[in-house]
Parts: C-alpha cells; sequence; structure tokens
C-alpha cells in the first residue's frame, strides 16, 4: 500500500489532494502517515479520522488540546509546533504533498527529501527561498521533486520525453488576477477582499492576493530557475486572461508546446500523484469552440513591478530568493493588517532588497538553511519596518 504524508492538509491544496486520495480509494488504497494543518485543527482531525492517519499535526502549540480533543478515541497521535511538524516529515513515505503556505514549508519539505520517495511540490516558497539546497538534498537522498504548481506542472508534461538542452525558453502564464485592468488610481484604493477575488482559480487568500499583485507570476519565474535551470533570460511571462494555457517550452528549432487545461488544481496535484501514469481525473474537459479566444499580452511592469523584481532577483542570486520571499510574505501581513496600501507591498519589498544588498546580506557563496532562515528573518524585520514608516505617510 502506498504511504502518503500531506503538509497543508487542510488548506486549499491539502483538499484537492485528499479529494483526489478519496476517489482512488482513501484509506483502502493509501496508508496515511501524517496530516498537518495550522489552526484549523476540527478540519485536521475529521481529515486524520477519515484517513486514519498515524499522526496529526499543527503548527500551533497553542492549538494542541483542541485537536487532542478532536482527535479523542481515534488511533491518530496529535503533536504540535514546527519541530514536530519536521519530525513527521522524518517518517518514511512514498509520496509526500508540500502544500503549506509560505516559508513556513520549506523545513518540512528538505526533512521530507531525506527519506527518498517523491515530494510533491506545491510550496514553490521553498524552491525560492533556498533551490539549490532542496536540488542538492533530493540528489544526495535518492528523492524525486515533482512540480504541482500548474505553470510548472505544465513545463514539466512539455518537457516529457524532450531533450531539456534543446528547450530554448519558457513562457508562464498569468491570468492577471481581479485587478488586470485596474488603474494605479483603484489599486492604490484596492482592499484585500477586492485582490483574494481571483477571477479564475479558487486558491488560499495569500496566494491570491499574490497573484493580483503578480508576486505569485514573479515567485514561479524563480521556481523556473530553481526546478529545470533556466536563465532568467530565458523566462518569460504572458498575461493570458482565460487561464486555458498554463506554460509553453519554446524548442531549438521554433517549435512551442503549450500545455492546455482546467483552472482546476486537481490536474496538476492528480499528475503528481500518478507520475509517469496519467489518471483519469474528475476535471472538465475543455470545450475550445465555446471558449472561442485565448488572448496574450505582456505584463504592465509598471502597475505590476513584481515581474521585473523577480529578474533582479534571480541575477542577483545567493540569498536574495529568501529575503525576497520574506519580505513580499511581511509586506503581505502589512496590507493585510491595513497598514499599507496595495501598491506599496512592492515599494517596500523593492527598498528592503536594497538595504540588504548594500549591506552585503545577500551575498553568500553557499547557501545553508542557517544562512537563509538568518536572512528571511531579518528581511521581515526591515519589511515591517519599512511598511511602519511608509503607512505614516
Ligand atoms: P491555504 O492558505 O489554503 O492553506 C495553507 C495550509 O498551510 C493550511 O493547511 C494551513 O493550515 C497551513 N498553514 C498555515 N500557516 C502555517 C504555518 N505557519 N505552518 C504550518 N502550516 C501552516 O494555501 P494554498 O493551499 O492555497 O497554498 C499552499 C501552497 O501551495 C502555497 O505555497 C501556494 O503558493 C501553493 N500553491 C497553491 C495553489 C492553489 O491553487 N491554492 C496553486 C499553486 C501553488 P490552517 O488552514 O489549518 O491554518
Amino acid at each position: 500500500m502506498r504511504r502518503i504524508s500531506i503538509f497543508g492538509a487542510t488548506g486549499s491544496i491539502g483538499e484537492n489532494t485528499i479529494d483526489l486520495v478519496r476517489r482512488q480509494g482513501g484509506p483502502e488504497a493509501f496508508r496515511t502517515v501524517a496530516l498537518t494543518g495550522g489552526r484549523n485543527v476540527t478540519r485536521l482531525a475529521e481529515l486524520a479520522r477519515e484517513l486514519d492517519a498515524d499522526i496529526a499535526v499543527t503548527a500551533y502549540p497553542e492549538c494542541l488540546g483542541a485537536l487532542r480533543e478532536a482527535l479523542a478515541g481515534s488511533r491518530t497521535e496529535a503533536a504540535a509546533g514546527p519541530e514536530a511538524l519536521a519530525e513527521a516529515a522524518d517518517r518514511p513515505v512514498d509520496w509526500t504533498m508540500s502544500a503549506i503556505v509560505g516559508a513556513a514549508g520549506l523545513v518540512p519539505g528538505l526533512r521530507s527529501l531525506r527519506h527518498g520517495g517523491t515530494l510533491a511540490l506545491a510550496n514553490k516558497e521553498s524552491l525560492v527561498c533556498a533551490g539549490a539546497l532542496m536540488m542538492a538534498e533530493a540528489v544526495r537522498h535518492g528523492a524525486r521533486i515533482l512540480p504541482v504548481d500548474s505553470e510548472h506542472s505544465a513545463i514539466f508534461q512539455a518537457l516529457q520525453g524532450e531533450d531539456r538542452a534543446r528547450a530554448e525558453r519558457v513562457i508562464i502564464t498569468a491570468s492577471g488576477g481581479p485587478f488586470r485592468d485596474w488603474t494605479a488610481a483603484q489599486l492604490a484604493a484596492a482592499t484585500p477582499e477586492q485582490a483574494a477575488a481571483h477571477p479564475n482559480w479558487v486558491m488560499g487568500q495569500r496566494i491570491s492576493i499574490d497573484s493580483a499583485s503578480l508576486f505569485n507570476k514573479a515567485l514561479e519565474m524563480i521556481e523556473a530557475r530553481e526546478f529545470f535551470g533556466f536563465a532568467p533570460e530565458q523566462i518569460e511571462v504572458l498575461v493570458h486572461p482565460q487561464s486555458i494555457v498554463h506554460a509553453l517550452v519554446g524548442f531549438a528549432d521554433g517549435g512551442l508546446m503549450a500545455h492546455l487545461g482546467p483552472a482546476d488544481m486537481r490536474h496538476a496535484i492528480g499528475y503528481a500523484l500518478s507520475w509517469p501514469d496519467r489518471a483519469a481525473l474528475p476535471v472538465e474537459r475543455l470545450d475550445l469552440a465555446r471558449i472561442g479566444q485565448l488572448e496574450f499580452r505582456a505584463p504592465d511592469e509598471m502597475r505590476f513591478p513584481a515581474v521585473r523584481l523577480a529578474r533582479e532577483v534571480m541575477a542577483r542570486g545567493g540569498l536574495a530568493g529568501a529575503a525576497f520571499n520574506a519580505a513580499k510574505e511581511a509586506a503581505l501581513d502589512a496590507f493585510l493588517a491595513a497598514e499599507i496600501r496595495f501598491p506599496d507591498m512592492a515599494g517596500c519589498v523593492e527598498a528592503v532588497l536594497g538595504q540588504l544588498d548594500a549591506a552585503g546580506n545577500l551575498t553568500s557563496a553557499t547557501i545553508d538553511l542557517d544562512k537563509v532562515q538568518a536572512v528571511d528573518h531579518l528581511a521581515r524585520l526591515k519589511t515591517a519596518e519599512a511598511a511602519r514608516k511608509t503607512g505614516k505617510n
């Protein structure tokens, strides 16, 4: 029986993963080792009971009592806190879903690579913060990392059977989010609720707002570099409002291989769950005649500077990715707390990257976890300071 663990089980990707696990036989077909969540311990316990998990872990020690209570009478062990998450990742499994949101997903992802097996990676932040480290750890322990982000799954699928060396560019698409056609003045007045209302995809609040600011696309550009080894100048972004074409790979002969699919994460999750096979999946079959038109346009980097910042981060290298991700997460916290306006997020991130670079904090010939965590911490502090200053002006 295939052993699985799901980190971030109570989130949007986690629930979609469990939907597929359930449809493919649930506890009859899979032995669930660990399920993890954050504050939603009621749901975590429900899922753990349903899948008969060995252990359920909440990220927050103050939620342990409630989790224990919700699991009473079941055979599932309860645990809490970041160390418990890492220890759950040490338990050997064949397939792990990494779907915690944010840099908090890095350590569990890294630790799960140590027992080999497959890591299905939705947590793009871990590659942005520490791509070289993740990849080296996978090689060292004979583990396989499969992409779950729809764009990277699309690239991965377009590269199947191809000579990677003959791929000369990748194009990842962005819907443009709810603010695609908003003016700068409208963006300045945007609320978190408006920013989280994605037109095509149903996702967690944070990634939805990152989609509206194109910070999500910026992370994905860096993820494409780390995952597939494309050079920064080989990675392009196109705004594609229909979210049907997820990515294209351009080959040396001028041909482009596009991957098309419905805006349903169960396609990419299901692909990673069944790879190298393709399972029948419960997703909509596209009717292109009904869709009629597929549009593409260049992103507006004036209104959405995140794409430009991603290029600068890739050119900078070293610890720039870790600082960028942490600054972005802290800027999003400040926006959610109504301390800064929507466009200020990019301003704060750019200012903090500049400060850290000038102070030599982004330079490092090698990447290790301590260095990544130190720059992450610093970037969060600096961004909170920058946000307070910006908010007062
Ligand atoms: P959600 O916000 O829906 O879910 C996040 C999960 O992480 C929940 O289980 C949450 O627990 C848990 N969590 C929150 N904070 C912490 C923490 N500090 N430590 C440990 N666990 C925590 O996010 P999504 O499912 O949307 O996204 C998850 C990841 O997948 C992100 O990296 C995102 O970028 C990526 N991704 C998501 C896509 C999507 O369609 N949603 C598409 C492509 C990539 P709880 O809810 O119980 O508090």
